[in-house]
């Protein structure tokens, strides 16, 4: 293998396969300027120190829309607001609290293809992954939350369910919609109330959702929606009448958020960060496999907090992985994420741009050889980078230790199950693993020996509303999704 920093097309493989323009044509409306959403309104931000910040498009870095960034007295209107809409939202029916969830699940049906657009113009992702997977998703996500209202006692058997309150809710950048969906959907099917606080450079799609629930009458401040930075997410999490705090994001943040919670003895879900296992046995189905590989770590760009970002491959069949995995990398496009055809869309922002060509320094600096062989052209303008992967890694590197949270690949060897197991385990992390092998009787036995919230077998990145998903160690605690998910959000007696 060779290392390359291809700038021209590889005219083996990707220019063999011309594919003509694509793009989705659908026109978004946009407003220039985007408000906080509190007790059903737009308003504008009232604290003293409060602004517009730009939200971008990271795959031409022209400007979307200006969004408002609430300072500390807006999160208190917010939180007021939930607190004040909570008494008559835990005491209605519950059958008629469903209504509202199918009725919002239906809208998302209607306005999906607006909402995959913006989705994709505001986070970089390519529209065939926010068309075909995450709109879906959410929509699955409060059908299926919309189903539990009014049967919550037969999920706690023999106990009392009860809403916990006020919840809040901070989500990251690299599913927009879905996380929100995820976090809004059972904490309103459990009778809570909800401030919700997307990420700074993706709030677009969160405030589309809210004019969803304007759409179908949810009532006042049931639901609101607070945009803004690191500070404004501290704000909320700091406010003396929040009852839940639930989080997803980095483990760093998490742990001051897991603070925050311990000192006020309130709850807290954290879904954090990972580097997980893809393990590849000698008596895989390799053609398979390299799809797997390929879904773990390039969906998304690798933004993926259960990216399969370490590959273990049995040492027999290293070599043979290594060329069929870099003959399907060339393969993929980069390119316009609005393009149907994009395997691999832009970089989120530009600081996370940096952090992965960090990353990819520390890589080379420490040894390990970076194949940077897929021939796409970067496009001009926007935040790129190609997918690639590393051999030669050693479990020291950083590279095969810390979360890259981008398109990156360490690729390792392992002699024995008992081996991979050690390696795969060897982690502070622990959110997923996959395994690869012809042998259901192995895959169960190694499946239970691995340390990770979810373990796929013979498949990568799979997802359903019906099935919790959640981590070890530092990957956070509690599970989101299924009727696990229902535990964050009631309190048992
Ligand atoms: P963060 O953990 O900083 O961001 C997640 C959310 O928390 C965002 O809404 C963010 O707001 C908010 N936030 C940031 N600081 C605070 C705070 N002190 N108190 C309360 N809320 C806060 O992740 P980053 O966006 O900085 O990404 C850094 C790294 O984290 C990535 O490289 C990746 O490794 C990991 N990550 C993991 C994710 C996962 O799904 N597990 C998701 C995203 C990132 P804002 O965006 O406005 O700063």
């Amino acid at each position: 293998m060779t290392t390359t920093t291809a700038t021209k097309p590889d005219t083996s493989t990707t220019a063999a396969w011309p594919y003509a323009p694509a793009p989705e044509k659908t026109e978004v409306e946009i407003a220039p300027r985007y408000h906080l959403f509190i007790n059903n309104s737009f308003t504008p931000p009232k604290s003293k120190k409060s602004r517009y910040f730009n939200t971008i498009n990271p795959a031409n870095e022209n400007t979307l829309a200006e969004i408002a960034q609430a300072g500390p007295a807006d999160v208190n209107i917010a939180v007021e607001a939930a607190h004040a809409a909570l008494p008559k939202w835990k005491r209605l029916k519950p059958t008629e609290r469903a209504k509202y969830l199918f009725r919002i699940a239906r809208r998302i049906q209607e306005r999906s293809r607006e909402l995959a657009i913006l989705e994709t113009m505001d986070g970089g992702k390519p529209i065939k992954e926010s068309r075909d997977v995450d709109l879906p998703l959410v929509a699955q996500q409060f059908f299926y939350y919309a189903g539990w209202a009014d049967k919550l006692k037969f999920a706690f058997p023999g106990l009392s369910p009860t809403p916990v309150g006020v919840c809040a809710q901070i989500i990251p950048w690299n599913f927009p919609l879905l996380m929100a969906s995820w976090k809004i959907a059972p904490a309103l099917a459990c009778g809570n109330t909800v401030i919700l606080k997307p990420a700074e450079t993706t709030s677009l799609t969160a405030l589309r959702l809210a004019e969803i629930f304007r759409e179908v009458d949810l009532p006042p401040g049931v639901v609101n929606i607070i945009t803004g930075p690191g500070s404004t997410g501290e704000a909320l999490a700091n406010h003396p009448k929040i009852d839940k705090l639930a989080f997803t994001g980095s483990t760093v943040v998490g742990k001051q958020l897991a603070r925050i919670a311990a000192q006020r003895n309130i709850k807290i879900s954290l879904e954090l960060g990972g580097k997980s296992p893809n393990l590849i046995f000698d008596d895989a189905s390799i053609d398979q496999a390299i799809e797997g590989v390929i879904a773990g770590i390039y969906f998304n760009q690798g933004h993926v907090c259960c990216a399969g970002s370490r590959l273990f491959v049995q040492e027999s069949i290293l070599p043979e992985v290594i060329a069929k995995l870099d003959h399907r990398l060339k393969s993929l496009r980069l390119g316009n994420p609005l393009d149907k055809n994009t395997d691999i869309g832009a970089i989120n922002s530009k600081p996370q741009l940096k952090t992965i060509n960090q990353y990819l320094k520390s890589g080379r600096n420490e040894g390990a050889i970076l194949h940077e062989t897929n021939g796409s052209i970067i496009p001009p303008k926007g935040y790129w980078c190609k997918p690639c992967y590393f051999t030669e890694v050693q479990p020291s590197h950083t590279i095969a230790r810390e979360e890259i949270f981008g398109p990156v690949l360490a690729v390792m060897s392992f002699r024995t199950p008992e081996e991979a197991i050690t390696r795969a385990n060897n982690t502070p992390y622990g959110l997923a693993a996959g395994i690869w092998s012809d042998k259901g009787a192995k895959i169960f036995n190694l499946a239970t020996k691995l340390k990770a919230g979810v373990v796929w077998c013979n498949t990568y990145n799979k997802f359903d509303a019906a099935s919790p998903f959640g981590g070890y160690k530092e990957s956070g605690f509690h599970r989101e999704g299924g009727i696990h998910g229902l535990r964050n959000y009631v309190n048992l007696t």
